[in-house]
């Protein structure tokens, strides 16, 4: 069933590229594996995903061990400075820097680890209350306020779009993360490359596709519906 669900994204990942005239090479698909246990990631590595997106440390520390050594761990989440210790030397990107204070932590920790990080700043571009995230209008200052830190280099933006029926509605806010990517690579700050971008879920993925996005973040519609245990 895992195997099918992921074929499926596959394709209408490639036909959303073959649509967009892009190259099927240019967008990661990240399997979200956030809930589900360690067999059914192990389904979907052997049917061929090899990046993996999870939102508590806990969880990346608790399933690396049990995972091949060639997977890529990706930090989709929001994360606590002091729980960075349990994914610094795991994973090859965090997805969700949205403090100086959060990235001079990373930055520390990389330093420990004697790694650069990867990071991507997380933008609010729908500025809905509820979400993280930088000001769009904000981000540029806070890309250079972090770009100092020698043990991160800042890669490109992130965004959560909000939840919709209708994928449509958000390709405003791709295109718009999109253009705001590209206006601050064009300022070329040492340090920063901004050439990723990671927009896209089970719901808009494709019309992220088509807006130029380089990472796409695929849960649902590879693992199936997540059921949240009641506490
Ligand atoms: C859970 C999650 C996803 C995947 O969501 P789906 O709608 O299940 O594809 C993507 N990004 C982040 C940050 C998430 O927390």
């Amino acid at each position: 069933m895992l195997r099918e669900n992921l074929a499926s994204v596959e394709r209408k990942i490639a036909e959303a590229c073959e649509r967009a005239g892009r190259s099927r090479d240019e967008v990661t698909l990240i399997a979200v594996s956030k809930t589900k246990p360690v067999e059914m990631l192990e389904e979907v590595y052997l049917a061929g995903a090899r990046d993996f997106g999870e939102n508590k440390p806990q969880e990346i520390r608790d399933k690396y061990p049990q995972l091949p050594g060639d997977i890529r761990w990706h930090m989709i989440g929001h994360l606590q400075r002091n729980k960075i210790k349990y994914i610094i030397d795991k994973v090859c990107m965090i997805h969700s820097v949205d403090s100086v204070r959060l990235a001079q932590a990373i930055d520390e920790a990389a330093e420990k680890a004697g790694i650069v990080m990867p990071v991507l700043v997380e933008v609010n571009v729908a500025g809905e209350e509820s979400k993280a995230g930088i000001r769009p209008e904000d981000a540029e200052q806070f890309v250079r306020m972090i770009s100092v830190f020698p043990h991160i280099r800042v890669e490109g933006l992130m965004t959560i779009a909000p939840f919709t029926d209708n994928p449509e509605e958000n390709r405003p806010y791709f295109r718009k993360l999109n253009k705001l990517c590209v206006d601050i690579r064009q300022k070329n700050i040492d340090n920063v490359s901004m050439c990723e971008l990671s927009m896209g879920m089970t719901g808009d993925y494709e019309v992220a596709i088509e807006e130029g996005t380089t990472m796409v973040r695929v849960g649902t519609g590879i693992f199936g519906e997540r059921i949240y245990s009641a506490h």
